[in-house]
């Protein structure tokens, strides 16, 4: 078969044939029908993530090893199944459930192996769905498309996910405003995963007005270009005037975390996503005196993700797809969500 594979860090994509892979016993071989292409995809094939001062964080001190297939964002039809797998069987329709962990831990233990001590995801940990076939470690990792598109499920799993868990946690308690920073693949998600989910006032936040706009027709209310002057005021009124209850940093980065503290409201919660990175300073006294919280959101559960293909059947929720790439375009398709063209999702049809 043939797969798109990181050799070494920065350096382009290698699309060449490898042997096909076989299924173990338990494990499940997918044709890959349709792969997101996700900007954790850009940070793996970077190498790292910006820690601020200078400092990378290498993912290869992380426990990737390189070569690897990326590709966490995987839909397809099953191929081959190993001994003792009878919950699917060949050509049905399924979503990639990558977020797979050690089974051992106790996130594991209580289902959230997103959030594993010993993570073992695939596209980034083993080989993902740059390919034209990918191996699933076992069934549990697969959930049925019942009818949701290849194209518009592959969101799903990351990027849909992702909003999903984040709008959870920023809506909860009725959060009467939640403002969204960042309007590109997981931003747009959460802002429709809010729309139908929360009864919010939703404010979205970007640099690119293009962007807006489409977060403006997903049910966003008021959209404010964090580039222009007097972008936290902008948002505290587009909120009420006291600010927002949830904000979610789909970028974090300097500039909107400092923005995402500055709008937040007392007692509300900040929730961090995006692996932009870098550091900030952060007055310490404001986050007792404001009784505010500031929490991390990774992926989310198999559970969830269940709940979110419902969400997509129904039409609830509706995955903006705008560009498709062959297998041979994998750098293209890296290259052209790095320079910012890709309204909502990018995915590749090996
Ligand atoms: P994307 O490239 O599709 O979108 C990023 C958006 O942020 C773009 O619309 C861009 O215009 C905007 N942006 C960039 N800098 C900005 C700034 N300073 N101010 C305002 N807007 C700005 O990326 P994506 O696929 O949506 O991923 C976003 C981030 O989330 C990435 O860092 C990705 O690795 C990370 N991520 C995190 C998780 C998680 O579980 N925590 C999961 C998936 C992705
Ligand atoms: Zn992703």
């Amino acid at each position: 078969m043939r797969a798109a594979r990181i050799t070494a860090a920065g350096e382009p994509l290698e699309v060449a044939e490898v042997a096909d892979p076989v299924p173990r016993a338990g494990e499940v071989r997918v044709r890959v029908r349709s792969a997101g292409v996700c900007h954790s995809d850009l940070h793996l094939w970077e190498g790292g993530y910006d820690m601020g001062g200078g400092k990378l964080l290498k993912v290869t001190d992380r426990g990737v090893r390189f070569p690897v297939t990326p590709g966490h964002e995987v839909a397809g039809t099953v191929d081959a199944v190993g001994e003792g797998v009878d919950a699917v069987g060949v050509g049905d329709e399924v979503l990639v459930y990558p977020w797979a962990g050690c089974g051992a831990c106790p996130a594991c233990e209580a289902g959230a192996e997103n959030v594993c001590d010993a993570p073992r995801s695939m596209g980034i940990f083993q080989d993902g769905g740059y390919a034209e076939m990918m191996i699933v470690p076992g069934q549990g990792y697969l959930a049925r498309l019942d009818g949701v598109g290849m194209d518009e499920a592959t969101s799903l799993a990351c990027s849909g996910l992702t909003a999903y868990t984040a709008v959870k946690r920023a809506g909860a308690g009725g959060a009467r405003n939640i403002v969204i920073i960042g309007a590109g693949g997981l931003g747009l998600m959460g802002v429709q995963i809010a729309k139908a989910t929360t009864g919010a006032n939703i404010v979205c936040v970007d640099l690119d007005d293009e962007k807006l706009k489409t977060a403006s027709g997903m049910g966003a209310a008021h959209v404010v270009n964090s580039g222009a002057d007097g972008a936290a005021q902008r948002v505290i009124e587009a909120c009420g005037g006291a600010g927002a209850e949830g904000v979610i940093d789909f970028v974090n980065a300097p500039p909107t975390a400092a923005l995402a503290l500055d709008v937040v409201r007392k007692r509300g919660t900040v929730v961090m996503v995006g692996l932009f990175g870098g550091s900030f300073q952060l007055p310490l006294v404001s986050v007792p005196l404001r009784a505010i919280t500031i929490q991390g959101a990774y992926t989310g559960t198999y559970s969830d993700m269940v709940e979110l293909i419902g969400l997509a059947r129904r039409g609830a929720i509706r995955p903006v797809v705008s560009k498709r790439y062959p297998l041979d375009g994998a750098n293209d398709a890296l290259s052209d969500l790095k320079a910012r063209k890709i309204v909502g999702r990018a995915v590749i049809n090996p």
